[in-house]
């Protein structure tokens, strides 16, 4: 434990939108119920953008370390910390703790704990070479993993919200789910997630090249909504009475409220994507005749973080990333501002 150095590299703000600056800070020191990870490599996901722009309407602290997609090596832990060792490849993802005793945390729903504490948002995160967690909420990644960590490190947000979504709807193979916002980061997970559960995908998306990309990852119809004249029809038309599940993840508020039109009967519309101040409108008749299920969800649990990294260390789901230092982040939060991000950033802490 003695090489851990006292001072470190990390990415930080002081305040919403000020400068983000890479420079040293000190290295944290685990509480008795938290590892301490040595930070290898850390997805950069679009929350991380809400964190510093602060424009989500939950509070971050400040200053600020963001980043919730990251795996590293156990260095230390504290004193009530069971069941792992130093030298153990771990995962944190943005659940950092949850007290795993009240009603929610004991049906399985720990991420709408009244406890938690939330990587790179309410608690540092992983945009640093030490980072801590939970020891409940570290997730396990064998350590025969340890040359692929960097493509591993977006599902443990990416991936898990994604996979979690199309869990909740429980269909079953050859069903058809609808997947909105299909070629971004969420999206091309979710389609890859759905055709390894056997379920049928209609991706809706806009663009001629959009449409090449989730083709190549599986999808069986590609619906394009800059050339469609009504993509409710389309998808009915295709599905032979509507969609059996939807899952929405982008962040355009009409695509939400087309999602209710084209859902089948007992269909399960999943809401992900959150468009700025976002409502659903549907006509409450419609949604009764149909019998909808309408379903808000944020991240997955700890059981679905270890099968989301199953499906990916069994090569079923890959995600597409960029490798840079974690010198070059600010760069990425800016391409991230400009909207000009294609599949996904990971920082490697190193440099
Ligand atoms: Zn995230
Ligand atoms: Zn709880």
């Amino acid at each position: 434990m003695s090489n851990i150095p006292k001072s470190q590299k990390a990415v930080i703000f002081y305040e919403h939108n000020g400068p983000l600056e890479y420079k040293d800070v000190a290295t944290p020191t685990p509480k008795p119920n938290e590892l301490l990870i040595n930070v290898k490599y850390s997805g950069v996901c679009h929350s991380d953008l809400h964190a510093w722009k602060g424009d989500w309407p939950y509070p971050t602290i400040l200053p600020l370390i963001g980043g919730h997609e990251g795996i590293g090596e156990v260095v230390s832990f504290g004193s009530e910390v069971t069941g792992w060792s130093i030298g153990d490849l771990a995962g944190m993802k943005w659940l950092n703790y949850a007290c795993m005793e009240c009603e929610y945390c004991l049906a399985d729903k720990e991420q709408a704990c009244d406890s938690f504490e939330f990587t790179g948002y309410t608690t540092n995160g992983t945009f640093q070479q030490y980072a801590t967690v939970d020891y409940r909420q570290a997730a396990r990644i064998p350590n025969s993993a340890s040359s692929n960590i960097a493509e591993l490190s977006p599902i443990l947000c990416g991936g898990l919200t994604s996979y979690s979504g199309i869990k909740s709807m429980g269909l079953k193979p050859g069903q058809w789910i609808t997947i909105v916002g299909a070629a971004g980061g969420l999206g091309n997970l979710g389609i890859q997630f759905s055709k390894a559960m056997n379920l049928k995908v209609i991706a809706l998306d806009s663009g001629f090249e959009k449409g090449q990309f989730v083709k190549e990852l599986g999808a069986d119809e590609y619906v394009d909504i800059s050339n469609t004249e009504n993509v409710a029809e389309k998808i009915i038309e295709i599905t032979n009475g509507g969609s059996h599940g939807v899952l929405n993840v982008s962040s355009s508020n009409q695509a939400l409220n087309s999602s209710f039109e084209y859902a089948r009967k007992l269909g399960k519309v999943v809401i992900i994507g959150i468009p700025l101040n976002g409502e659903f409108k549907y006509g409450v008749s419609a949604a009764i005749s149909k019998c909808l299920n309408i379903y808000a969800s944020s991240v997955g649990n700890k059981k679905e973080t270890e099968e989301a990294i199953q499906f990916a260390l069994d090569g079923k789901v890959k995600c597409p990333i960029k490798v840079v230092g974690l010198s070059e982040l600010p760069d990425v939060y800016k391409l991230m501002s400009e909207n000009k991000v294609k599949g996904r950033y990971v920082v490697d802490t190193s440099r």
